[in-house]
């Protein structure tokens, strides 16, 4: 059996930079951190962080005042800004620039008289935050089924965003549909789904070209690029499963398989990846083969405030 790894995989520059910020947070102010949401939507990266005292939240309630506290990945509603402030919490954004971005859209359109038509799964936490934006002026459309019925005006300026984790195809198919419907459609200057989730399916499809009979991907059931990379290989007629880890792979899977692709979501650490590996290597795997569809170079900085943070501290340093 061939084992065919895709590249890019697993971990983006904005998952990278989440996790470096929990991590100097962690370091500079010390445990315990408070994290709004997990950090990034994977079960190994949490579980690893609570090891280490930090306390994830789902909403700011029950975070003591004046304590540090850090914005998921996926970006947050403007409430979310005013509860922190109003309990003076330390708070660190780890919003990934590429969903700020998206937020920044939405401000800009609707200041020049836009109605935003937002392409997204309804309760991802990216898409809660985008909504909050400006709820009154966004409208939801999940797929293409609802861009058939959704009921938008025919005079209005109407602008699409999308949330930056989608299949790329499926997001085309529901623009040619709104757009056949509401011909006055517009879209923004550049693409909202984001590099490295296009380029994890790029991957995809690479793998497919190079012979992939069975695809595993590796990450998390709420990770939603991780779940997108699963449907671009069932596409291609490749059966395939999303898998947490090796705990979750049924051997019975590769029966008559001869050849498997394993890539990973943006928000799954490597070592979790090696492990898929060694396991399908122990259960004949010929060697591993890495298809490269691009090399990434992007890095997202932690913040200013952040980083100031850390050379105050050191400065503060007692000197030997
Ligand atoms: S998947 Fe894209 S938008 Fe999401 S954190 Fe990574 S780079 Fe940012």
């Amino acid at each position: 059996m061939r084992i065919l790894l895709a590249n890019p995989r697993g971990f983006c520059a904005g998952v990278d930079r989440a996790i470096k910020i929990v991590d100097m947070c962690l370091d500079v102010f010390g445990p315990p951190v408070y994290v709004r949401r997990e950090i990034v939507h994977n079960s190994h990266v949490v579980k690893d962080f609570r090891a280490k005292g930090v306390i994830f939240v789902d909403e700011l309630e029950p975070v003591p005042p004046k304590s540090v506290t850090v914005l998921s990945a996926h970006g947050v509603a403007p409430e979310v800004f005013a509860q922190a402030q109003a309990k003076e919490l330390k708070l660190i954004d780890a919003t990934c620039p590429l969903v700020t971005k998206v937020h920044l859209e939405v401000h800009r359109f609707v200041r020049e008289g836009y109605h935003i038509v937002l392409i997204g799964h309804d309760g991802h936490d990216e898409v809660i935050g985008t909504m909050g934006e400006a709820p009154e002026h966004t409208t939801l459309v999940e797929d293409e089924q609802q861009a058939r019925s959704v009921d938008l005006s025919a005079h209005e300026k109407l602008m699409v965003l999308t949330q930056t984790t989608l299949g790329v195809e499926d997001t085309q198919g529901i623009i040619n549909i709104l757009k056949e419907r509401y011909p006055q459609l517009d879209l923004p200057p550049t693409d909202d789904v984001c590099y490295a989730t296009q380029n994890r399916q790029d991957a995809v499809k690479a793998l497919v070209e190079a012979g992939m009979d069975f695809l595993l991907v590796v990450g998390s059931s709420n990770s939603s690029n991780a779940a997108r990379l699963v449907e671009v290989g069932e596409a291609r007629g490749v059966r395939g499963f999303l898998i947490d880890g090796i705990e979750q792979i049924d051997e019975a899977w590769l029966a008559g398989v001869t050849c498997v692709g394993v890539t990973a979501g943006a928000s799954t650490p490597e070592h979790v990846i090696q492990q898929v590996l060694e396991y399908l290597k122990q259960r004949g795997g010929t060697g591993v083969e890495t298809i490269t569809t691009v090399e990434e170079n992007t890095v997202f900085q932690v913040p200013l405030t952040l980083r100031r943070e850390v050379e105050l501290r050191a400065a503060a340093q007692p000197q030997n």
